[in-house]
């Protein structure tokens, strides 16, 4: 079902909102102000990148929530408007992985550099730059096959059991690895789990994030434009093998980052949508 929006009274209304566990939601509003409450989130609602008159809102549904309804308040100037999103279980496949077992148990040693990584992570995630880099679609990283989707629940070495927070790209050998869009670089560092990581800040909470690379082309505070070549593919971190791992966060959420590129992508004007000139 899609999105309805009604106007009545001068109270807009919105029904209907279909959505699934893992994959974001593109919302477009009527006007690009306010901000929408949903769980314990406050989430602004930003310009539309093609019709400023409109505003859109990224809404991430992490991939642990049950199905069912999700409510939501847009607080707008004037306006407090009730939405909700009714969430529905994605068919995700499973997967059985081997990798290194100091991956999946590992040693003492290593535990407080884990943990300060993770917690690195976060912050950079939670940080909400209120600036847009980014002014067309994305674009994927690099173009082969995808080995594993985004969204897999995964069982590492018999014992671990996981979901896939990204997609893997076929990269047997060091291939460039380019920019999904404009941002700056806000994380370039060799990594326990990910290996080699480069994260891009591409503003207003989106993040896309580049993993198990084997040479750096792009330090922390770089502004890199869309297609730039970052880095080069390798087999660093918790791996079965040499590949590229892509993700995307939105507002500290894991989002399908595929499905968000296509949602994007479907924000602009496609060429079949060019009006027709008589001759
Ligand atoms: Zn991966």
């Amino acid at each position: 079902m899609r999105l309805l929006i009604g106007l009545f009274m001068g109270f807009v209304t919105l029904w209907g909102i279909d959505g699934y566990n893992g994959k974001s939601l593109i919302v477009t509003l009527p006007s690009p102000s306010g901000i929408i409450s949903m769980n314990d989130l406050n989430i602004s609602v930003l310009s539309h990148p093609y019709d400023r008159t409109k505003g859109i809102v990224i809404l991430p549904i992490d991939y642990y929530t049950p199905s069912g309804e999700v409510n939501l308040t847009w607080v707008s100037p004037g306006k407090i408007i009730p939405l909700s999103v009714n969430v529905l279980n994605a068919p995700y496949p499973t997967e059985t992985l081997s990798v290194d077992p100091e991956k999946v148990s590992p040693p003492p040693e290593m535990l407080e550099r884990i943990a300060t990584e993770k917690a690195q992570a976060e912050a950079i995630y939670g940080h909400f730059t209120p600036i847009r880099y980014w002014n067309s679609p994305f674009i994927k990283p690099l173009d082969t096959f995808i080995t594993s989707e985004y969204g897999s629940a995964r069982t590492y070495n018999g014992s671990l059991k996981s979901y896939h927070g990204g997609v893997d790209f076929r990269a047997r050998t060091p291939i460039p690895i380019l920019a999904a869009n404009d941002g700056i670089v806000v994380l370039a560092q060799e990594r326990y789990y990910s290996g080699g990581t480069i994260i891009i800040d591409h503003g207003e909470g989106l993040y896309t994030c580049y993993f198990h690379l084997s040479r750096f082309d792009v330090n922390v505070g770089d502004y890199v434009k869309q297609a730039q070549p970052i880095a080069l593919s390798g087999a660093s971190g918790r791996i079965t093998g040499p590949h590229l791992h892509f993700g995307m966060m939105v507002h500290g959420i894991q989002a399908d980052p595929l499905d968000l590129i296509s949602q994007i992508d479907n924000l602009f004007p496609k060429e079949s949508d060019e009006p027709l000139t008589l001759r």
